[in-house]
């Protein structure tokens, strides 16, 4: 192998063996995702009911991803969730494509992205609100995570689920505009990722003495808009996906995590975090 291409192997191994990760969760455990948000559904179900609380494989795997992800930040999101893989890759053929036709699709603006970063909340809330109430369960055929749950169990039984198909549809052409369109904006899951207290041991951090002058290659390759705070900053760790592809773009290799000496894409740390969620997944909440 040649000089040049050994060095763009291992500029882009990270990306490979992100890549490897996602697309072993999305086969081996594509519901964890709705499983999570399954469970959020049923505490505020029972809530409106008034029954008791009782720990159902749902509210297990909700109690895993968020002990989780409280300790390693978003990883779930960044590797292991099937719709936030599904995002990636419609969002990375969108862009292959636009390149082979020379042709760019219209950016959503950043003023409008920071404000519909707000939807998801709203969504959770209308969601909790809905089961509360105890009416969540009329408008089932309208979840476009079910159709996506049905098509990754291979079901397709998907008789009333027009709307559900519909706005799923709706929200892959969005992930065709705008990278983690779904994640950034509507989902209810992330919403609550991103309400729960994290440790900033893993959150990203950079150390702005070593920056390039003017250089802003991490922020702007960032899909939430997130800028690193400097080392000891406020950290972004509810925000962020845990992408990695700050880190990646970096020229002078000045992203880290809370770990100063672990940048966060090495390959063994993808490689133990996605073993860790794994291990847990299957032997804590039975998935
Ligand atoms: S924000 Fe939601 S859809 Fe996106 S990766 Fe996280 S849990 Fe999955
Ligand atoms: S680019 Fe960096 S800060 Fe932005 S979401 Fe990805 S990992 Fe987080
Ligand atoms: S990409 Fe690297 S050098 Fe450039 S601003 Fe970000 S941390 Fe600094």
């Amino acid at each position: 192998m040649s000089k040049i291409n050994k060095k763009k192997l291992m500029k882009n191994l990270p990306s490979y063996i992100r890549f490897a990760i996602q697309l072993c969760f999305f086969l081996v455990l594509p519901s964890a995702f709705t499983g999570a948000f399954s469970g959020v559904k049923y505490i505020f179900t029972s809530l409106g009911e008034g029954t008791v609380l009782e720990a159902t494989s749902f509210v297990t795997v909700l109690i895993t991803l968020c002990v989780f992800t409280v300790v390693f930040g978003r990883f779930f999101c960044g590797f292991a969730c099937a719709f936030g893989s599904l995002g990636d890759w419609v969002y990375a053929i969108g862009q292959f494509v636009q390149k082979k036709l020379k042709k760019r699709l219209p950016a959503i603006p950043v003023r409008v992205r920071k404000a519909l970063d707000w939807v998801k909340y709203v969504v959770l809330v209308l969601i909790a609100g809905l089961c509360f109430l105890g009416v969540y369960g009329d408008l089932s055929g309208s979840s476009p995570w079910d159709v996506f749950s049905m098509f990754t169990a291979l079901s397709f039984h998907l008789d009333g689920y027009a709307v559900g198909i519909v706005l799923l549809a709706l929200i892959l052409v969005g992930m065709v505009f705008q990278e983690r369109f779904f994640c950034r904006f509507i989902c209810p899951m992330g919403a609550v990722f991103s309400l729960l207290p994290m440790l900033p041991l893993f959150s990203l951090f950079r150390s702005r003495e070593n920056c390039i002058r003017g250089c802003n290659a991490c922020g702007n390759k960032c899909p939430a808009d997130l800028s690193l705070p400097d080392d000891g900053g406020e950290a972004v760790a509810s925000r962020c996906f845990q992408c990695q592809k700050c880190t990646g773009i970096c020229p002078k290799s000045n992203v880290h995590t809370g770990i100063k000496i672990i940048r966060g894409n090495e390959w063994w740390w993808m490689l133990v975090r996605g073993v860790i969620l794994l291990a847990c997944c299957k032997l804590l909440a039975g998935m």
